[in-house]
Order: structure tokens, then C-alpha cells, then sequence
């Protein structure tokens, strides 16, 4: 018999909607990915970097170049003082990082705390790793843990406790307030955090990205991930950072080494080349994505529908009760596809026990004339579901 965590597994959903979308020709608000082909001048280094760089395995860590403009990067931009030849992993993707990290630290029957709505990789990594999940539910409008949550979840057998933020599907970035009080149970219970920032450059207006590796106690316990990918709007790269202390990083760099190994040289050196090169681009991208946000909100809410507020990531939210519809989150997306045209992802997909069904989320990172047209799409389905 195979494994029955994956056995029991369904297709993720991001698959499930786009081969709706695609099967029925549907404008795809749903899986996250820009409609651009993303910055020409880090394509063409990757391109350059094919014919005339190296094409056979680079270091297992990844390469030197690399993983100096990340330490630079995170320097820059966050603050952080990293080492780059003994805290810096290059990773085939955030996703590996994750699978790298969940591997190589969890024992089995250790507990592990996640927030839901989770990403939905954590879960079936977590629990073949062997962790034992302990589940704190975020609800909207604010998405916020509190105290009384924490306690309920941590216990003396935390080992791990894995944040997203900025929060994906939810759009929002936890505060400096709710950061310090997680990184106060991660100290009280002796408990590493995993922090998956892969939006952590996909940030609107005034917000700001806090990285819970700056806070009091963190330093040592904190496995910090990010994505080329999201920085640079080019998602199928999976280049991925895994940053953590030299302890932390020297057990998960095993994991790492019988995962892939490594991950291409060449998109490694044009990511390194972009972390040296685009600091309009860091600039510009959020302002132009904040854009599209406004864009969709505002047809949407001309639609009559009821928009969350999105403060980062490439997604928005839709309140579906506060927009007068009545059937669940699920059921919409499926009429909406199936029948109006347009793919969109229900949120209750990412809970795995009492989920909130009334929220649908929509991606923007797309052309003008896109999400017009996607409003329009929502709000026929609406229609035809009332
Ligand atoms: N974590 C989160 C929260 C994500 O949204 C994504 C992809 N959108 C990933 C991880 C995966 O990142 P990558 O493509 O670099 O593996
Ligand atoms: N992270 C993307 C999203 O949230 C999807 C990535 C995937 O399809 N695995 O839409």
C-alpha cells in the first residue's frame, strides 16, 4: 500500500482551478502567477547564463554569488546580518526550503503549531515528516492570532511553529505587536520558528514586512525562506533562500543534499544578478501590483461586491455573505468557472478543520483589461447563483 498521507490527499486546488479555467477557456483570477513574462534584463542574464555560463552541478549550497547578494539583500532591505557561506542555502523553490526544513528538524510526535488558512504544502509535509499538527484558526475581517490562541496551542512537546507572512491567502502582514508575541512562546517553549516570507517584497503602501528572525530571542531559531519567484514575479523559477543560524542550516543543508541537491546554475546566477540590479524594480513592481489591486477592488465594489483589504501578495479577497451570496465559497468558484467564465479560489481550502466558507480569493497580478473582465464574470456568477 503507498503512503497514506498522500493516498488521502486531494490535487491542490491551485491545479484543480487552473485546469477548470483552462478546460473552459475562463479568464484564471485563481492560481497566483503574473500574466507578464516578468524583468527582461534578469530573463536575458538567465538566457546568457545558459550558453555561456557553467551548466553542470554547482555547489550543493548553491553558488557563492548568490548566496552573497542574498546576505546583501536581507542586509539592505531588512536589516539582517547574515552570514552568507554558513547561514545561506539556495533551495529549488520555497517549497523546498519548506520540505528541507519540516524534514530535517521535526522528530516524530513532535507538535507542531500552523495558523489556518495555511499554504497547502505545510500540512502533508508536516505530518509525513512525522509532526503532529496543532492547528490555531484565523478568521477574517483581521486574520490576527492573540494570547489565549497561542497558549491553546503551544505545550511543552512544540518543536516547530510555522508562520506565513505576509499571509497567503489572506493578503495581510502580521504587525510588530503580534510578531513579538509569537517569537515570546517560540522562546518560552524552546520552539523554532519557520518563517515562509516568500511575499516579503510583494508589500502595498504602508505596510511592512517584519521578519521574525529581528526578533528578541529569534536569531537562533528562526529558519527564515524566501522566493525568487515572488521577488521577481517569475513563479517558475523556484529558486528559493533558506536562511537560518549555522546550527540550523548545517542539519538542513542534509536534508537538502538527498532532496535535489541542487538547483540550476544559470537561474541561480541570474537571480543574483537581479538582487544586484533592481532596485527600481523592488520600487516600482509593489506600486504597480498596488495598482492592479485598486483596479479589481474598485470594479469589483462597482459590481456590488465586498472587497477585504489587501495589504500584500498578489491577492484580494472577496467577503461572499457581505456581497449577497449565499451558497459557499466552493460551490461559487465551481458555478463561477463552470458557468460564468472565471476562476477564482475559495478559501476555505486552505483549512483543514472548522474552515471559514464565505471568502473567495482573486488574484490581480494581471493586465488591465483582465480584471475588468473578471469583475464582470463575478458578478454574472453571483447573479446566476441568486
Ligand atoms: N509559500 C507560499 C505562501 C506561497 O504562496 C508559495 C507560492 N506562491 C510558495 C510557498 C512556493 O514558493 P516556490 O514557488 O518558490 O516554491
Ligand atoms: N502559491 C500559488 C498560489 O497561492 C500557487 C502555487 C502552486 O500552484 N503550487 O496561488
Amino acid at each position: 500500500m503507498a503512503n497514506a498521507i498522500y493516498t488521502a490527499l486531494p490535487t491542490t486546488i491551485f491545479t484543480v482551478m487552473s485546469g477548470l479555467a483552462r478546460e473552459r477557456e475562463a479568464i484564471n483570477l485563481g492560481q497566483g502567477f503574473p500574466d507578464e513574462p516578468g524583468p527582461l534584463a534578469i530573463r536575458q542574464a538567465a538566457a546568457e547564463a545558459v550558453l555561456n555560463g557553467n551548466n553542470q552541478y554547482p555547489p550543493m549550497p548553491g553558488i557563492s554569488e548568490l548566496r552573497e547578494a542574498v546576505a546583501h539583500h536581507y542586509a539592505r532591505h531588512q536589516g539582517l546580518d547574515l552570514d552568507w557561506k554558513s547561514e545561506i542555502t539556495v533551495t529549488s523553490g520555497a517549497t523546498e526550503a519548506l520540505a528541507c526544513a519540516f524534514l530535517a528538524l521535526i522528530e516524530p510526535g513532535d507538535e507542531v503549531v500552523l495558523f489556518q488558512p495555511l499554504y497547502d504544502a505545510y500540512l502533508p509535509m508536516v505530518r509525513r515528516a512525522g509532526g503532529v499538527a496543532r492547528l490555531a484558526t484565523l478568521t477574517p475581517p483581521h486574520w490576527r492570532f492573540d494570547r489565549g490562541m497561542l497558549e491553546k496551542v503551544f505545550s511543552d512537546r512544540t518543536r516547530l511553529v510555522v508562520l506565513n507572512n505576509p499571509l497567503n491567502p489572506t493578503a495581510t502582514a502580521f504587525s510588530e505587536a503580534d510578531l513579538a508575541l509569537l517569537a515570546e512562546f517560540c522562546v518560552r517553549h524552546d520552539a523554532i520558528a519557520v518563517c515562509d516570507e516568500v511575499w516579503e517584497q510583494v508589500v502595498f503602501g504602508n505596510a511592512v514586512h517584519r521578519p521574525l528572525i529581528a526578533f528578541p530571542g529569534m536569531r537562533e531559531r528562526c529558519v527564515k525562506i524566501g522566493s525568487a519567484g515572488k521577488m521577481f514575479a517569475l513563479t517558475g523559477w523556484k529558486v528559493g533562500f533558506l536562511c537560518a543560524a549555522p546550527a540550523l542550516t548545517e542539519v538542513i543543508a542534509k536534508a537538502h543534499q538527498f532532496l535535489t541537491f541542487t538547483t540550476p546554475p544559470n537561474l541561480q546566477s541570474a537571480v543574483a544578478w537581479g538582487l544586484g540590479n533592481s532596485e527600481d524594480w523592488f520600487r516600482t513592481m509593489p506600486a504597480d501590483l498596488a495598482a492592479s489591486r485598486d483596479r479589481l477592488a474598485e470594479g469589483l465594489r462597482r459590481e456590488g461586491f465586498s472587497v477585504l483589504p489587501s495589504q500584500a501578495t498578489y491577492f484580494l479577497n472577496v467577503d461572499l455573505t457581505a456581497s449577497e451570496v449565499t451558497i459557499g465559497d466552493m460551490d461559487f468558484c465551481l458555478r463561477a468557472v463552470r458557468e460564468a467564465g472565471v476562476a477564482a479560489i475559495p478559501v476555505s481550502a486552505f483549512y483543514e478543520e472548522d474552515p471559514v466558507t464565505t471568502v473567495i480569493r482573486l488574484c490581480f497580478s494581471k493586465r488591465d483589461a483582465t480584471l475588468d473582465e473578471g469583475a464582470r464574470r463575478l458578478a454574472r456568477a453571483r447573479d446566476l447563483c441568486r
